[in-house]
């Protein structure tokens, strides 16, 4: 179903399948030109950047010290974080606790890609196993919430797990293999809040079947709580440093035998089904507009490439059928009860609770925008 007033940008991918994207008179959108102004100025800052970070890296190791791990980092199994959890220990010297969230959709490849990457490394292993009971229930209240970011549960959930990891270990330093230059278009009416426990616990409170008890849910509170009396820290390595996505993925394969899955955020089943079958779908987004205009961005995808790639299956046909299989009957949906799901009207994470005061919030919607006075509406 196309719009009759359909517009994709001049110079990335990204369209008016993100409702608030905005063109200025040459046709060029709000997000390439966001990344290049980004990119100048990281680039304007390097130098300053390198020396920066080799300051960060001494104090971390100095307030560390006596402790037997200086420092946590997330791994998933992808990418980013393996390639994260080489530079720690083999460049950076660092002596990190990697934490990893099993949340029931880790493929076999994933884990034995963990396992076999941290046993090279060296790194010791804590894998925090969410209650599948209290995940499935809180899963399957976000399909009949009908709203957008399914996936905020997990991410939520991890960030929840470093942070107490950090605060049981007496470790300072969270390191995340987040990078501004690779992830900076995505636009905001395709993810949620990943900070909003209040979010996360109303829509389990509306429609969960049963109580959150284990879930690791962080308030705005407790985070601030770890920031400020424990003075836990977040930072993102490769925003500092260069990073070479290509580089990074043959320097994992032959130095860690890291095995690759055929696609970005791939090592688990359903964010691959959310990805590539669930948002295209049910909500008309396909994320590999914002993946390629990253990537356009930064010259290595020619725009037509893109164009063209963006008109096949988001991934093999087969595999799409193998996993709709797989996580409705993980999940315990009928076929009718799932397809119903699928074509239920979209609703927005403001229908429910949101943490009005949470730092990322009021960063992600100033208190002038109309929505804050439609939320308002909302919840009457
Ligand atoms: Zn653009």
């Amino acid at each position: 179903m196309m719009e009759t007033n359909y517009r994709v940008c001049s110079r990335c991918v990204m369209d008016t399948s993100d409702s608030q994207i905005k063109f200025n008179k040459d046709g060029i959108c709000n997000h390439c030109t966001e990344y290049f102004s980004l990119v100048t100025a990281n680039q304007e800052q390097h130098d300053s950047n390198t020396e920066k970070f080799a300051g960060i890296l001494d104090t971390i190791k100095k307030v560390g010290k006596d402790h037997e791990y200086d420092c946590i980092i997330g791994i998933s199994g992808g990418v980013d974080s393996t390639y994260l959890a080489y530079l720690v220990k083999q460049e950076f010297g660092l002596r990190p606790y990697a934490v990893h969230l099993d949340n029931g959709w880790n493929s076999k490849l994933a884990v034995k890609n963990i396992r076999n990457i941290l046993k090279r490394l060296e790194i010791d292993l804590y894998t925090h196993v969410i209650d599948w009971e209290e995940f499935k229930s809180l899963q399957k209240a976000y399909f009949a919430a009908s709203v957008i970011d399914i996936e905020a549960i997990t991410d939520h959930s991890i960030n929840a797990v470093l942070y107490q990891v950090a605060a049981e270990n007496n470790v300072k330093y969270i390191l995340k293999g987040f990078n501004n230059a690779t992830e900076k278009i995505m636009p905001k009416s395709w993810t949620f809040n990943k900070r909003d426990a209040i979010n996360i616990q109303d829509i389990n409170d509306k429609y969960g079947t049963i109580k959150l008890s284990s879930f690791p849910l962080m308030s705005n509170e407790k985070l601030n709580d770890y920031e400020k009396s424990m003075k836990i820290q977040t930072i993102s390595p490769f925003n500092y440093i260069k990073f070479d996505k290509d580089a990074a993925k043959k320097l994992i394969i032959d130095e860690l035998g890291w095995v690759d899955y055929g696609g970005k955020h791939y090592e688990s089943i359903f964010t691959r089904f959310y990805q590539g079958y669930i948002l295209p779908r049910k909500f008309s987004v396909d994320k590999r507009k914002a993946h390629y205009s990253n990537l356009i961005c930064a010259g290595v995808m020619a725009r037509k490439d893109a164009l063209e790639e963006i008109k096949q299956a988001p991934y093999d046909e087969e595999m799409i059928k193998e996993d709709y299989e797989y996580v409705t009957k993980k999940l315990e949906y009928s076929k009718e009860e799932f397809e119903s799901i699928l074509k239920a009207p979209v609703k927005s994470h403001f229908n429910y609770k949101t943490d009005l005061n949470s730092k990322i919030f009021k960063k992600y919607i100033s208190p002038t925008n109309p929505i804050v006075s439609m939320i308002k509406k909302l919840r009457k």
